[in-house]
């Protein structure tokens, strides 16, 4: 590789002098050779040849004389063979290898191997031949010279003798020097003439690229002038032409760009100083950001701290007011009190753990756990919060056998991340089921590892939004549709406790199915034994509508020793009880929270107890309560609050008896929740109208007014309802949407409250919606928001609300807000006494019953009692297209209108029963529509007709 790398680097003309020298170096190097071998070997050839003359004459000559044996080889014939040049020596031996005859010098081969064949041998300094000589004997005589006949002799010959002949190679060696020296001379002579030749071809050739090269090596080592004074031949003046611009524009380049470094250099460094002065700044700033970062934690410390001491307050002499309390309605507004109180302290609190959290200065307790207890703790806790009689969820904790009753751990925060996920799980189920599952994976006598699952079957976690669901402050749904609030912590909070714990937290979850959190905890055998509670070997028919439910109850019965006959309707427990085949101990009913589902087990119960003596015990689902079940209770062993806690139950059931109380008389009917909408009690406690004066003046100006508020959270409508219904206002209440736009069908209103956050359908979406009804085109819709920003406003303003109140509401401002958007439209009496005009004529109704007042009344009431019943009668007979039904109804109500003085119904009736008999249900819509609005005023106006006193 070494001579390619040299070759490599040869200079042009060089590689060109190589390139034409070498072939006529090689042509002449091969021809001397040939020259000289060829002739060495004519040389050589001749000395032969020399040797063998001499050899054959020798033989001729000496043959006689070797044959006749004594006479002797004449010394002249050697001498004259000798006198040839170059023979150096002559032996001739006779047939005993003697030597008989010898001239010249000393020779090269003294002994010679004799044989019968002639032999030529090259030495280095001779060339010996050895001829053996044969002695002929002719057998024939010529017949013409009476001759022996040598020429055709025919017996064999004799060998007597060998001619020695020794060619010195003494001449041939000067030869052959000097041909070297001569073709030496010649070889030396030709080359020169030809490297010269080659020497100047290649300068010749290759001296412009050399000097271009060299050019172009000083355009790259930036030495512009000795390429831009290049000369070349004539033949590259195109080349020298350019080569000498792109010298002069490099140059100017080169010269361009220094400037623009040297600029460059000067922004560099006015920037450099301008960098330190700002990087000092941040330096500072970021001292300042992290000192006032120390000083919020310290501020959230310190302010949740602030907080919880005047909610404490609160929250104390709430339980104290709860004591004392008599009147149901203000129970329900301490109730409210206490709730929104422990939510607060519940943000708080999550605040405060965060904080705490990100300071890293959470610490975790150690002490013993009862883990089944607190499961049903969490369960009991959350269920009387959030079940609604709407939401009526199976809140079941599942065990595995092998988990203990008592481990080591934190108790406050085990219930905090269970009291998280349980709580998430049934804000966010609607139906269903919540199983919180608890197995063990790993127990030595230092560990205790439990997995726990809290599986829902409620409305699922997008799979794209999983990833968002452990970052602070993030929640799922950001929509306005957001069914609950929150502060986003909840789950953050649960993960570091749980990581604390030395265990992973994860979700699953799907929209169809519902989601599943899971998570370990490490936790340490406690030091406690496990109390299996005493078996009670007793008999009870369970009732429990649920499937799931029924289950895990009935585990629960055996393993404490109750055999229970499990039953899911209220027949199969009669039938039971029928049947009496064994001794009962007692029935476990669980209700729902509805009217119909606690008269029945009032009936249950009572019948049990007096036809049988079975005591019984009930489980109720909250949001119901004992409290408002006094006639159940009364009636019962005792009763329990669903999902029911082992230790109560066990409890119930070990002191099962028949209560004293119990008699036939017992009122059927539960004590009824009052409806606030209508309650009527006129409210002490009212903080927001100053005076009395004020009062009556607002109460004046509403007094009347029909207003549905709308809002998802309960009690913020029992808020409304409170301020509103003192003042004259009839509020009607709506929980959704979707209710709201029902209600608004079947009645009139002369405002709406709308709130905006609301599940499924939003206030927004609520307002396009009643927009879209002829009667709510021009009533006010006022929203009652937390969000009055920005796009939300337009948003709002958009969709056809007419102004917005922003929560937290004050109660002066809602009024005035209601009195100015309903005197907007006019006198509000004036037009409801022109509406009931229309309505109804009161002496109408009188004329015909000769003024009997309380006939015209009665005779009004049984009308209006069935106008909405007609009117859904009207409707389905409509849509069925049924003629003759539909004229039937119309028929009954035109002659029964007759008589109530409700003039333009009757005349509405009129007309419609006419068209229905002539055309049928061609273009019948309109007509329709008229006598079915004249209905809704009746039944509007109904309420203030105001009949003469008799
Ligand atoms: P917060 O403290 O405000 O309740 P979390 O961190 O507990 O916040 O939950 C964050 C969000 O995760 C919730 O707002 C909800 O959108 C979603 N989420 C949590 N648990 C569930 C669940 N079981 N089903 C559906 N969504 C859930």
């Amino acid at each position: 590789m070494k001579p390619l790398g040299k070759i490599k680097t040869l200079s042009p003309s060089k590689t060109l002098f190589w390139v034409i020298f070498t072939p006529p170096l090689i042509l002449s190097l091969a021809a001397v050779c040939f020259l000289f071998f060829s002739r060495i070997s004519d040389l050589e050839q001749q000395l032969d040849n020399k040797a063998l003359i001499i050899s054959d004459l020798l033989v001729s000559t000496s043959q006689v004389a070797l044959a006749s044996n004594n006479t002797p080889i004449s010394p002249q014939l050697l001498q004259n063979a000798l006198s040839y040049g170059d023979v150096h020596n002559i032996e001739i031996f006779n047939s005993k290898y003697r030597i008989v005859a010898e001239t010249g010098a000393a020779p090269y081969l003294p002994s010679p191997t004799l044989t019968e064949q002639a032999v030529s041998e090259q030495k280095d300094d001779a060339i010996i031949r050895i001829t053996p000589i044969y002695h002929i004997i002719p057998t024939e005589v010529d017949e013409i010279s009476g001759q022996p006949d040598f020429v055709n002799l025919r017996t064999p010959n004799h060998l007597i003798g060998w001619v020695k002949v020794e060619i010195s190679k003494d001449k041939l060696a000067i030869q052959t020097y000097q041909l070297i020296s001569l073709l030496a001379l010649f070889f030396a002579f030709f080359n020169s003439i030809t490297a010269y030749i080659a020497w100047q071809a290649s300068n010749y050739l290759a001296r412009p690229s050399e000097i271009i090269t060299g050019a172009i090596n000083n355009l790259v080592k930036g030495q512009f002038a000795s390429a831009k004074s290049l000369k070349l031949s004539p033949q590259f003046s195109l080349l020298e032409k350019g080569i000498r611009d792109l010298a002069e524009r490099l140059e100017s380049h080169k010269e361009e760009l220094n400037a623009g470094i040297e600029q460059s250099t000067e922004d560099l460094r006015s920037n450099l100083d301008s960098l330190e002065e700002k990087s000092a700044q941040l330096h500072i700033a970021n001292k300042e950001a992290m000192e006032s970062n120390r000083l919020k934690s310290q501020f959230l410390a310190n302010i949740s701290h602030e907080v919880r001491t005047p909610l404490n307050a609160i929250l104390g002499y709430t339980k104290i007011l709860q004591k004392n309390l008599v009147d149901d309605q203000q129970k329900i507004y301490i109730d409210t009190i206490e709730q929104s109180t422990n939510s607060l302290l519940a943000i708080i609190g999550d605040i405060l753990d965060f904080s705490k959290i990100e300071a890293g200065k959470l610490s975790l307790d150690h002490g013993d756990v009862n883990l089944r207890e607190l499961v049903d703790d969490v369960y009991q806790i959350l269920s009387a919060s959030l079940l609604t009689s709407e939401k009526q969820i199976d809140l079941v904790p599942e065990f595995s056998e092998d988990v203990p009753q008592w481990v080591t751990g934190d108790a406050v925060r085990i219930r905090q991340i269970l009291n998280n996920l349980i709580g998430n799980a049934i804000k966010f189920t609607h139906k269903g089921s919540i199983r919180t599952k608890v197995t063990v994976v790993k127990q030595t006598s230092e560990q205790l590892l439990l997995s726990f699952k809290v599986i829902d079957t409620g409305i699922g976690i997008p799979e794209n939004k999983l990833n968002r669901l452990f970052k602070p402050f993030s929640q799922v749904d950001n929509s306005t549709t957001r069914q609950f609030g929150g502060t986003g912590l909840g789950l953050v909070i649960t993960k570091k406790l749980v990581e604390q714990m030395d265990g992973n937290i994860d979700v699953y979850s799907d929209q169809k199915n519902g989601s599943t959190f899971y998570f370990t905890l490490n936790l340490q055998p406690s030091e406690k034994t496990d109390q299996t509670p005493e078996k009670l070997n007793k008999q009870f028919i369970l009732l429990e509508p649920s499937h799931l439910y029924r289950l895990y109850l009935t585990h629960y019965l055996k393993s404490i020793g109750v055999q229970c006959t499990a039953c899911s309707t209220l027949e199969q427990v009669i039938a039971k009880l029928g049947q009496q085949d064994t001794d009962i101990d007692g029935l476990l009913i669980s209700i729902t929270p509805s009217d119909k589902s606690a008269n029945e087990a009032h009936e249950l119960i009572s019948y049990a107890s007096l036809q049988f003596q079975i005591p019984s015990i009930l489980m109720i689902q909250p949001p119901g309560q004992t409290t408002h079940y006094p006639a159940l209770k009364a009636i019962c062993s005792s009763t329990l609050l669903k999902p029911i806690s082992h230790k109560h139950l066990y409890h119930a059931l070990k002191t099962i008896s028949l209560p004293i109380q119990i008699d036939a008389a017992t009122p059927l009917l539960p004590k009824q929740q009052p409806n606030i909408a209508e309650a009527q009690t006129p409210i002490e406690s009212q903080p927001a109208i100053d005076s009395q004066a004020q009062q009556t003046e607002s109460e004046q100006q509403t007094h009347g007014l029909k207003v549905l508020a709308v809002d998802d959270t309960p009690i913020n409508l029992q808020l409304m309802s409170h301020w509103l219904t003192p003042n004259g206002i009839e509020v009607t209440l709506a929980y959704s949407g979707q209710q709201a736009i029902n209600i608004a069908k079947e009645n009139t209103f002369d405002l709406i409250l709308m709130d905006i956050q609301m599940p499924e359908m939003d206030g927004i979406e609520t307002t396009k919606q009643l927009r879209t009804l002829e009667a709510y085109q021009d009533i006010p819709i006022i929203a009652v928001t937390a969000h009055a920003l920005g796009i939300e406003r337009e948003k709002m303003l958009l969709s056809g609300i007419n102004a917005y109140l922003t929560k937290p509401i004050d109660e002066n401002i809602l009024l005035n807000t209601i009195v100015k958007w309903c005197t907007k439209k006019g006198n509000y009496q004036e037009q409801l006494n022109s509406e009931i005009a229309n309505a109804f004529d009161v002496n109408k109704a009188l004329e015909i019953v000769n003024h009997k007042t309380d006939i015209a009344k009665e005779m009004f009431d049984m009308l209006a009692d069935t106008l909405e019943d007609e009117k859904r009668l009207i409707k389905h007979h409509f849509e069925h297209q049924d003629l003759e039904k539909l004229i039937h109804v119309v028929h009954r109500i035109h002659g029964a209108s007759k008589y109530t003085g409700t003039i333009n119904m009757t005349r509405h009736a009129g007309y419609l029963e006419t068209h229905l008999k002539e055309l049928g249900f061609e273009e019948v819509e309109g007509v329709l529509e008229d006598f079915l609005d004249a209905i809704d005023q009746v039944i509007n106006a109904r309420h203030w007709i105001k009949w003469p006193q008799e």
